[in-house]
């Protein structure tokens, strides 16, 4: 795989979950199905889980441009049919390995049924207290919950194998199909067999990236889990992954032969392995670079260039970020979502929330350069060039600057905020309302109205005098003009009858 290959892919991970109808993405999907067989039992043996798991991701072949006309036809329970009317006309093990592949698509449809539409967690889940993060909500989900219940299984996935199906026994099915419902399907083989290809290099790019993320970077797994610590339970409005592992479970009925089922042909074991092996792919995928991609600033940026050719909406484009920035560990998670999003679509226009991008930013800046710092600091004897080129300090002072730009910047949004909350008038229109009031009925006031109008006329002075400091964003006048400001205030309250 060249490195334009392995962009490819990377970025077909990345924008292959553009696909609104998906309810979990395919490494959830093997996890999950994983999870209720270790739970509740599995309805295959050991021999053909590899085919068992593969199956549970494939109603979603055919799903990398985001669309595919066979949607509705693979997450259907006449496809799971259709599939086992083939099984019975094939001799052992091929026979078993297509019943336990049918056994696996209706894990998937039970899957998604616990999470489809609006109550699902990929579309229920808010990060971050659904803060604007510029980020597709649903897309980012169903990635992060990815990357979590491989962590979650790591240990168990990394024995299994998956064994995807070929494109003859798929046009098989898709006939079979047809003469069952009678719904014409086009039965292109090479377009199929492109689907075929791209859906399993889909399905181990994105495990490779989880194992990777998983073993590298524990401590951004951790962050994660923390912000998604509703997945199993799910939201207050969204199922989770234990309603989906108690109905994959519950479809999954243990058939005598399956169960038993043990292959004596070792030739046929070792060419699963060979071919189907989880952790011989993922770090075949792995070697061929999707992931020294990026790991290299240079690839990374162009990876970044390549997806805004592909890639049309803002919010995709940020999604592209978010998987280059999750696998840069000098970012948390936090900043790895907010700073993707920043980078496509700017600041939010509310000055609060753009604060908190600011003040994301400016603690990426700051980690950045202390670690300049203690790299100039700690220069080996070796480097002998950087005498000369003191590039390392150049670094250093760079991010330095950046970094106190970035402060000032936290600075005057927070004087843009003070300055908007300022400009509320209502309370000084109550009050003025109040002291009218007072001048015209109240006899106690009477006697007082002179200095009250006057009291009214200082708050007016002081207010005016804080919008025009603000405006000038001058901190100076506008602490002192809030100082008198509120003087005047607390005057005007203890002149008014109790
Ligand atoms: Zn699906």
């Amino acid at each position: 795989m060249n490195k334009r290959h392995a962009m490819k892919f990377l970025l077909v991970v990345l924008v292959a979950a553009a696909a609104p109808a998906l309810a979990w993405g395919p490494v959830s999907h093997i996890a999950l199905t994983y999870e209720a067989g270790a739970k509740n039992g599995f309805p295959v043996s050991s021999d053909l889980v590899g085919a068992y798991l593969a199956g549970s991701t494939e109603p979603d072949i055919g799903l990398d441009d985001g669309k595919s006309e066979d949607y509705g036809t693979y997450h259907s329970e006449n496809f799971a049919k259709a599939m086992e009317n083939v099984a019975q006309s094939k001799k052992s093990p091929d026979r078993e390995i297509l019943l336990a592949r049918a056994a696996g698509i209706r894990s998937h449809l039970a899957g998604d049924s616990a999470a489809h539409g609006k109550a699902g967690y990929a579309e229920a889940k808010k990060m971050f207290h659904g803060n604007q993060t510029g980020l597709p909500n649903h897309t980012t989900n169903e990635l992060v919950v990815d990357m979590i219940m491989y962590d979650r299984n790591k240990e168990a996935l990394k024995k299994q194998s998956l064994n995807f199906i070929d494109v003859d026994t798929l046009i098989e099915v898709r006939k079979e199909f047809t003469r069952m419902t009678g719904h014409e399907l086009a039965n292109n083989r090479d377009q199929l067999k492109k689907e075929l290809l791209n859906h399993k290099a889909l399905v181990l790019t994105e495990l490779s990236i989880a194992h990777h993320l998983s073993t590298s970077d524990p401590l951004k797994l951790k962050q994660m889990k923390e912000e998604y610590s509703d997945l199993d339970e799910g939201t207050t409005d969204g199922n989770g992954a234990n309603k989906a592992i108690a109905r994959i479970s519950e479809q999954a009925k243990p058939s005598e032969d399956l169960s038993k089922f043990k292959t004596g042909n070792k030739g046929f074991q070792i060419k699963n392995y060979l071919e189907n092996s989880l952790l011989a792919k993922s770090a075949q995928a792995l070697e061929r670079g999707a992931l020294k991609l990026t790991k290299s600033a240079i690839i990374r940026d162009s990876l970044q260039n390549f997806a805004s050719g592909k890639v049309e909406a803002a919010r995709n484009k940020a999604f592209v970020n978010f998987g280059v920035n999750l696998l840069n560990k000098n970012l948390t998670f936090k900043q790895a979502v907010f700073l993707a999003g920043k980078a496509t679509s700017g600041y939010p226009n509310d000055a609060a929330q753009k604060l908190a991008y600011l003040e994301i930013e400016a603690e990426a800046l700051k980690s950045q350069r202390d670690k300049a710092l203690a790299d100039y600091n700690n220069r080996p004897w070796w480097k002998f060039w950087l005498i000369f080129t003191f590039s390392d300090k150049k670094k250093y002072e760079q991010l330095e600057l950046q970094y106190q730009a970035k402060l000032r910047e936290i600075e005057q949004t927070h004087s843009q905020i003070a300055a908007a909350k300022a400009a509320l008038p209502d309370s000084d229109a109550d009050y003025a309302a109040a002291v009218v009031e007072c001048t015209t009925s109240n006899v106690v006031c009477n006697s007082a109205a002179p200095s009250l109008e006057e009291l009214q006329a200082a708050v007016a002075a002081a207010y005016k005098k804080y919008v025009a400091a603000s405006e000038a964003q001058d901190q100076a006048r506008i602490k002192e003009a809030e100082q008198e400001l509120l003087e005047a205030r607390e005057r005007i309250k203890a002149a008014m009858p109790q």
